[in-house]
């Protein structure tokens, strides 16, 4: 990270917001000074006054699942462009996804990433894979990752198949206090499959992947959660039955945690009649019934966590056909303004689930979803709730367009995003 002399850092306020964190709502002006809140409180000055009249000021958000690209993909993003995004979008934190190539199985490739996310405008954590490759066969060397800071091992874009191999890789995570992340899907099932398994797969012709596929894998790792004690967390879940599934898991006090995207939650499998393949993710857009048990899911806490699923694609890439072109979509700009939009929940649990619970999931509860209090990291998000913009992919840092919420109005607009005191997003414009 880039440091300025103390003596030439400006004492910043943040004048005129509504403070909420996970102790609550009131208003009050924010001081930032050397990258520590130093007081809140009204009628606050400073050298440098950011405007929050009409704003949210919240800790930065934090993004559990992020795909940036970096190294292998350099053409569809990079660390810079993703974290640039992710400043954008109100978030001082990702956790980035090991899905790379080289994949990130080991502590060259995760030294690697860190030193890429050193100068970038959020802070980089990555995750490690939980076996050699992604390739589900042997598992990664963990523990030499972990010494590295390395706190949550997935596969993902891929599930552990084995269950002998899962049940090895949890006994090993208990030991190294790290997390376990699943992409859930069961491969024997979904093979050839590029959208969910319905009413509209059968119409359209395409071959489908069925729900089941999801809920077995969720199911098998509950188990073994049971028999294991390993944290879990069960990545961008898309069923109902996977929903109802981690809620008995929670009420029956086993170590489960969940997230659920934006796409997810706003969209079904009656987006891909168009084929175009900007619809096509996995696991795949579901199912009316299926976004209204997440958006309950969400509601009652059962899933504590939004996460992106991030994941850029080059246009020529996007432009293949729809059972050819890779899955995946871009987040990290829109994930706020649809969770304002479409959730119907108070703006406090939204942030939880796009703050300081992610953050706990992470496993960098320490610098970021804190409270906003003296003393504390000044890991900022700044945000107008009411003001609505168009989503325009030309508008955004990401080196790919891949969005499929194009043209669509929301709520909700980043105004600044302070990393460690530095505004590194102002007036909604990337300051680097
Ligand atoms: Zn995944």
């Amino acid at each position: 990270m880039r440091r300025v002399p103390v003596a030439d850092r400006p004492t910043i306020v943040i004048k005129g917001g509504t403070v909420i964190d996970a102790s609550g709502e009131r208003v009050a002006d924010v001081v930032v000074v050397d990258g520590v809140v130093k007081a809140v409180g009204p009628d606050l000055s400073a050298d440098r006054t950011l405007d929050a009249a009409g704003c949210i000021v919240a800790p930065g958000l934090v993004d559990v699942h992020t795909h940036l690209r970096e190294p292998g993909k350099e053409e569809a993003e990079t660390v810079e462009t993703g974290a640039r995004g992710a400043a954008l979008g109100g978030y001082t934190a990702v956790l980035a996804m090991p899905n790379t190539t080289p994949a990130i199985d080991s502590a060259a490739v995760v030294r690697q990433v860190l030193e890429l996310g050193r100068t970038a405008p959020c802070d980089v954590y990555t995750s490690g894979a939980i076996t050699v490759g992604r390739a589900g066969e042997q598992l990664a060397p963990m523990a030499e990752m972990a010494e590295l800071g390395v706190k949550v091992f997935t596969d993902d874009g891929a599930g552990v198949q084995d269950n002998r191999l899962m049940r090895r890789a949890m006994e090993y995570a208990v030991g190294l206090g790290v997390t376990l992340a699943q992409h859930c899907e069961d491969d024997a099932l979904c093979g050839g499959g590029h959208m969910h398994e319905g009413e509209w797969s059968a119409r359209l012709g395409i071959a489908g992947q069925p729900a089941e596929a999801e809920e077995l894998m969720v199911m098998r790792d509950i188990a073994l959660a049971r028999l294991t004690g390993c944290r879990i967390h069960f990545q961008h879940m898309s069923t109902a039955r996977s929903v109802a599934m981690i809620r008995d898991a929670v009420a029956a006090g086993l170590p489960v945690t969940a997230e659920a995207t934006p796409h997810h939650f706003t969209l079904t499998h009656a987006e891909c009649a168009s084929y175009d393949p900007v619809f096509k993710v996995n696991p795949p857009l579901r199912t009316a019934a299926d976004v209204d048990a997440l958006r309950a899911g969400l509601a009652d806490g059962t899933i504590a966590t939004i996460a992106t699923d991030h994941a850029p694609h080059t246009p020529e890439s996007k432009e293949l056909p729809f059972d050819q072109a890779p899955p995946g979509m871009l987040g990290l700009e829109t994930a706020l303004a649809l969770a304002l939009t479409e959730l119907d929940m108070p703006v406090g649990q939204v942030l939880a689930a796009l703050s300081w619970n992610p953050a706990r999931v992470a496993g960098v509860e320490d610098r970021h979803g804190r409270p906003i209090a003296a003393g504390e990291p000044a890991n900022l998000c700044v945000f107008d709730p009411e003001a609505t913009w168009t989503v325009r992919a030309d508008d955004m840092a990401s080196r790919s367009r891949n969005t499929p919420y194009e043209g669509r109005e929301v709520r909700g607009k980043v105004r600044h995003t302070l990393l460690h005191g530095e505004p590194v997003v102002m007036a909604g414009e990337p300051q680097r």
